[in-house]
């Protein structure tokens, strides 16, 4: 997924005003009819069909005529009014290389007026799978606007949220700055995934902090569900960071033991496979922990005993327990575990051609340092978008 900031040079403050009608009228359409977005946008002189095509230049939105005339936001478009809101907030000023490409995420570089620089996450839930998620409609039957906007807004906001909470507790994760829309602002993480490390000088002590990091989970009432060596960040001091929360599920989720295990079995597979870690090594290791079942593996059973549980302070940070279980559902229903290459492609595709990217590829171009400065792309505080940009 291309995300050329540069056609933020040419959007006016019209272009943002109907774009944000598309996005309003996507509460309650699939598509929005023109008329509709019109309405919504009351530009002087049907000016919005005019502004409209613009967008459609832009791939900002698309254009589907199959029922009625109307149009819905591509994921280009959300990433826009996200970025927007966010520049204006102040939050970052210039967005640079894009850094990771998750199965249903891109992750870019951006910086503040500082010049620090920190992560952009952009979430695309549904980039692989909403055709899947279409076809079963059982789930979406309560829900006649489900789609990939509001799904990747929850992820969101789920991912924020864990990630302030699992701060707060001292686990090793991205600092929290921002929310808004799919987009989570966090700070940049030095180092690689572990799937990129061939050598560690301790394999031995990162295995024994990863798996008391997934013990320690447990015991606040959390299982990661995708705890594997493409979300573990190891910097040079060969120090760990867990990245990517939007799956987690509390610990009295009904398949809470067999995510706790899968998440437990893929670390010691890995450990064994690329670190050539023995079963020895790992029983002793594991047996230290004073928790382990037979198979020397910590045992769930016998973390919940001390279990204590975060449920309370993700309730206040915004992220619901209605929003859990909409997320939850969903990511049942298009499974991570699922394989990535047989599924259909997502057809609410936003006309670029590079959709279907490896998944959890981490992208290489450090020679592209070409920083996008926001001020010289015409973007002003003042925005007059600012309020409805804001409105979410
Ligand atoms: P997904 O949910 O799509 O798997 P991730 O959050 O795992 O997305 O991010 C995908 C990749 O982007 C990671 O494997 C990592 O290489 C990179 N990445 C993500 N977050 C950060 C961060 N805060 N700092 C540095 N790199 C990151
Ligand atoms: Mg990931």
């Amino acid at each position: 997924m291309k995300l050329d900031v540069n056609a933020l040079r040419y959007l006016s403050k019209d272009d943002f005003r109907v774009l944000t009608a598309v996005e309003m009228g996507m509460r309650n359409h699939e598509i929005v009819p023109a008329e509709l977005i019109d309405r919504i946008a009351s530009l002087r002189h049907g000016g919005t069909y005019k502004v409209l095509k613009n967008l459609l230049k832009h791939k900002l939105v698309h254009h589907d005529s199959s029922k009625y005339d109307g149009f819905r936001l591509t994921y280009l478009g959300y990433d826009f009014l996200a970025i927007k809101t966010l520049v204006n907030r102040g939050v970052f000023t210039a967005v640079g290389r894009q850094i990771g490409v998750g199965k249903e995420s891109d992750i870019f570089e951006v910086q503040n007026e500082d010049g620090t620089v920190m992560a952009m996450k952009l979430h695309r839930l549904g980039r692989v799978s909403f055709r899947a998620v279409k076809a079963k409609r059982d789930y979406l039957r309560h829900r006649s606007s489900y789609n990939w906007l509001y799904l990747s807004r929850l992820a969101a906001l789920k991912e924020f949220s864990f990630m302030k909470a699992l701060e707060d507790h001292d686990f090793p994760v991205p600092k929290a700055v921002d929310c808004n829309r799919h987009c989570v602002i966090m700070s940049l993480i030095p180092g690689f995934p572990l799937v990129q490390v061939k050598e560690l000088e301790n394999p031995d002590i990162i295995f024994e902090t990863v798996i008391g990091l997934i013990v320690r989970l447990a015991e606040h009432g959390l299982i990661h569900c995708d705890f594997n060596e493409f979300n573990i960040m190891i910097n040079d001091d060969e120090k760990v960071t867990m990245i990517d929360f939007p799956q987690m599920v509390s610990v009295s989720h009904r398949n809470a033991q067999m995510y706790f295990d899968r998440d437990v079995e893929c670390i010691f597979k890995f450990f064994k496979k690329r670190f050539k870690l023995t079963y020895e090594l790992l029983s002793d290791e594991a047996d230290d922990n004073g928790e382990t079942d037979d198979n020397s593996r910590p045992s769930f059973s016998s973390i919940l005993k001390n279990g204590d549980s975060l449920d309370k302070e993700l309730a206040a940070s915004g992220f619901t327990k209605k929003d859990q279980e909409e997320l939850e559902r969903f990511i049942e229903g298009t499974s991570k575990d699922s394989n990535f290459g047989d599924e259909e492609e997502t057809d609410d595709d936003s006309g670029t051609e590079d959709e279907s990217i490896a998944c959890h590829q981490t992208i290489d171009n450090s020679n592209d340092t070409d920083i996008k400065n926001f001020e010289s792309l015409g973007l002003t505080k003042q925005d007059a978008i600012e309020r409805e940009c804001d409105a979410e």
